[in-house]
């Protein structure tokens, strides 16, 4: 294909049959090929959701999710197949997501046998071939996933996911049920197989030091919407949105002193089912006025192709005079 960027669009998700609950709301954005596109916010925010409609694990209730210029939601079922294998998915926690009476070998063969025409034997050589590029030994395929710790299960989720050939996978929080050593040990896996597969990797964190050095561009989500949208670099230098400088205080930080992490950020999340009108971060906010109360401010365009939501990002930025964050 020619096209040059991923267009995925999800607007106004309301998910449940029962309970209409928006736990996506008007969420657009852009994904572009080769990218490592992180979405982050606190549970609850709808980032496990957006996650799942990106990849149509589950139907948007109103708008579309592009793929390549076609909605995934009207695709036949070849275009469908050739979804599933172009984008791939890993789960949050990999033990679940793995049936604990297939083999190593054979749950990473099961995506071959429907998206690739190999033969059974060189399936087999392929899967020898992925357990060493995730840094596992190729005879742990005869093997059962219950067998091994949960960083190891995690890179037999990931060598699974990368059975089919996909173009994109999709992780939520792949790491996040890791211990703190073996989580950058799989988010340095990711980058170097993204490299050497040409993938594009949507990462979703619930915060931001996991993701803090491998993402291109970074969405903020709070309650269903997104309220910054920038670039890795620009958003840890200085994040323009009250919610992203609340998550960036309570990124714990290393100090002799043994400083504890800042809390800034109190009070439980809304609950989605009653969102606070105008802005919906209002009630948490340091800033708020009131017409935060009352408006809801846009996803707007800020300086160096940053997008904002937030009435007073300027004034509260010229206030902050250069980095938020405390020196360490
Ligand atoms: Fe805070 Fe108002 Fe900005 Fe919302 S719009 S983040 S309440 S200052
Ligand atoms: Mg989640």
């Amino acid at each position: 294909t020619r096209a040059l960027t991923k267009r995925f669009t999800s607007s106004k998700g309301l998910f449940g049959r029962s309970v209409s609950v928006s736990a996506v709301n008007d969420v657009s954005l852009d994904i572009r090929r080769g990218e490592t596109f992180s979405i982050v916010g606190e549970s609850g925010c709808g980032k496990s959701t957006l996650a799942r409609l990106l990849v149509r694990l589950l139907p948007a209730s109103e708008g579309a999710v592009l793929y390549e210029g076609n909605d995934i939601s009207s695709l036949s079922e070849p275009e469908m197949r050739r979804l599933r294998k172009d984008l791939q998915f890993v789960f949050q926690d990999p033990f679940s997501s793995l049936n604990p009476r297939m083999t190593v070998g054979a749950l990473i063969e099961e995506p071959m046998k429907v998206h690739t025409s190999l033969s059974r034997k060189e399936r087999r050589l392929k899967v020898a071939d992925l357990l060493t590029k995730v840094g596992l030994r190729a005879a742990f395929a005869n093997r059962y996933p219950h067998e091994f710790s949960g960083g190891q299960r995690q890179r037999i989720g990931i060598a699974r996911a990368l059975a089919s050939g996909p173009k994109v996978i999709v992780g939520d929080e792949p790491v996040s049920a890791l211990d703190v050593s073996v989580q950058a040990q799989v988010i340095n896996l990711l980058e170097d197989l993204k490299a050497e597969f040409d993938l594009t990797l949507v990462l979703i964190a619930h915060d931001l030091a996991v993701i803090r050095h491998m993402s291109d561009r970074i969405a903020v989500m709070y309650l269903g919407e997104i309220v910054e949208l920038a670039p890795n670099d620009p958003l840890y230098d200085k994040p323009l949105h009250p919610y992203t400088q609340a998550l960036m205080r309570a990124i714990p930080i290393a100090s002799p002193h043994g400083r504890s992490m800042d809390v800034s950020l109190t009070g439980d999340v809304p609950s989605p089912l009653a969102p606070p009108s105008g802005c919906r971060f209002h009630p948490r906010c340091p800033h708020a006025t009131s017409l935060c109360g009352t408006e809801k401010p846009a996803l707007a365009e800020a300086a160096d192709a940053r997008m904002v939501a937030c009435h007073h990002w300027e004034k509260i930025a010229e206030n902050s005079q250069g980095s938020v964050r405390e020196p360490p």
